[in-house]
């Protein structure tokens, strides 16, 4: 197979939607040489079948405001692949959100749960919704609608939805309660519930706790640790949150958060009373985080800028897709920054990429680093099943296993000739190979 030709056609088959032709461009990129190799794949038509998502629902979702006025939004929910195990993914309440967007996330959540070695297919959708100031009333109205018309494509062994941007505790009780109303079943068809009806425990801070047990894993193995060493984050929701706590207890300073206000650099690091803030900054239901600078002396807010002009070891973007781009990066580069690690799904524009292939620092893609969520969504399954509930201290134990794991596997597939690693290749390859070989198994089906 031609790959050039292959990636022209398929920005004509899914036209203005660049976000998703660059993800899988990206990984048949990177994959090209394993493709070459193996006659099998071009004869299962891998990479045509891998291009195109199983289905996809898109639907209405009308709901009363508060003043009784019907508001009218779009909802998504694309079932990417399920060769590895029922559809798994979030979902996501963002007033921006298009189906592009939606087909990017659940592609990389294919092979993002592909590298948790657990036996996870991929999914991805949610609605351009914005959470922000809406009453309870209307949250929950919204999320009753939203399920009305999904609830019954949904199953514990079909797809099971989770978080994501604008989607927590609050709104997946909503929806969790009118699935069960519809379906008269309260089981695992959903993650993250709320840790009395089926929950677990460190369900919020397991995506950010992962993280930093993968950059543990990386540092641990090059002889040198996250003591002492300087981290600039972005966002201030649940994946920089888990972030900046468990960098923190491990002896790092996290000098940075971000909001689409601006961001704040605070260089005597965010950590105890400052930390538990972000949460309440959360609550406020503002999207902010100039309040932080006013309650905090000593501390910076920069008006509608990103924080990686911030001098840092490590830089962790944690907020949304293309947040950081090759200005950025270059940035990254001058201040001598060593590890760029993607906390958010594709925070990295494609620009920044190219600059970063060439950059003196490593660089960790989020499907290789940012699992940690879909894990404990998964022991949540299991425990689900198993009608049982695991202490706070099994579910660490066994996300910290789960992301060692992935760290040797995204080393041993990215080992590069002449030594080092490139940890983009090893996470897109490991990804691949289980999803690939799973589809030939299978037959043409899927
Ligand atoms: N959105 C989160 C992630 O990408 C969680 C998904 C889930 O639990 O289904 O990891």
């Amino acid at each position: 197979m031609n790959l050039e030709r292959f990636l022209l056609q398929l920005e004509q088959r899914h036209p203005g939607e660049p976000e998703f032709q660059q993800s899988v461009r990206d990984l048949l990129t990177s994959v090209e040489d394993r493709i070459r190799d193996d006659f099998r794949l071009e004869h299962a038509g891998i990479i045509e079948r891998l291009a195109e998502p199983d289905r996809i629902f898109i639907f209405k979702v009308p709901w009363t405001n508060d003043q009784g006025k019907v508001i009218v939004n779009r909802a998504y929910r694309v079932q990417y692949n399920n060769a590895l195990g029922p559809y798994k993914g979030g979902l996501r309440f963002h007033p921006q959100l298009t189906l592009g967007t939606v087909k990017m996330l659940a592609f990389e959540q294919v092979f993002k749960n592909s590298l948790t070695a657990l036996s996870l297919g991929g999914a991805m959708g949610g609605a351009d919704f914005d959470p922000y100031g809406k009453s309870d009333g209307e949250l929950m109205r919204f999320c009753q609608s939203f399920m009305l018309e999904l609830w019954n494509v949904l199953g514990p062994d079909i797809d099971i939805p989770g978080g994501d941007i604008g989607v927590g505790g609050r709104e997946i009780g909503y929806l969790f309660g009118m699935l069960k109303k519809l379906s008269r079943r309260h089981n695992g068809t959903f993650t993250g519930k709320g840790p009395d009806w089926g929950g677990i425990g460190l369900r919020q801070e397991a995506p950010g706790y992962g993280i930093i047990y993968f950059v543990k894993s990386l540092l641990d193995q090059r002889g040198d640790s996250l003591k002492g060493k300087t981290i600039a984050v972005s966002g201030f929701g649940n994946v920089a949150h888990g972030v900046i706590a468990k960098a923190t207890a491990l002896g790092a300073k996290v000098v940075t958060i971000s909001g689409p206000d601006g961001c704040i650099h605070d260089p005597e690091g965010i950590a105890g009373d400052k930390l538990d803030y972000l949460v309440e900054m959360r609550a406020s239901n503002e999207d902010k985080v100039r309040s932080y600078s006013m309650e905090f002396p000593g501390t910076a807010y920069f008006e509608g800028e990103k924080p990686w002009k911030i001098p840092c070891d490590i830089a962790i973007p944690c907020a949304i897709q293309n947040e950081l781009d090759h200005g950025d990066a270059k940035l990254l580069i001058a201040n001598g920054c060593q590890l760029v690690v993607e906390g958010a799904n594709r925070p990295c524009t494609s620009a920044a990429l190219d600059v970063i292939e060439s950059a003196p620092f490593t660089f960790i893609p989020g499907k290789a680093v940012n699992g940690g969520g879909v894990v404990v969504s998964t022991l949540e399954l299991a425990q689900n099943a198993m009608k049982m509930v695991w202490t706070n201290e099994e579910v660490d134990q066994r996300l910290q296993t789960i992301m060692q794991r992935t760290y040797q596997l995204c080393g041993q597939y990215g080992k590069v000739e002449g030594g080092g690693v490139n940890y983009q290749r090893g996470a897109n390859l490991a990804a691949f190979q289980r999803v690939a070989e799973a589809m030939i198994d299978q037959g043409t089906v899927g």
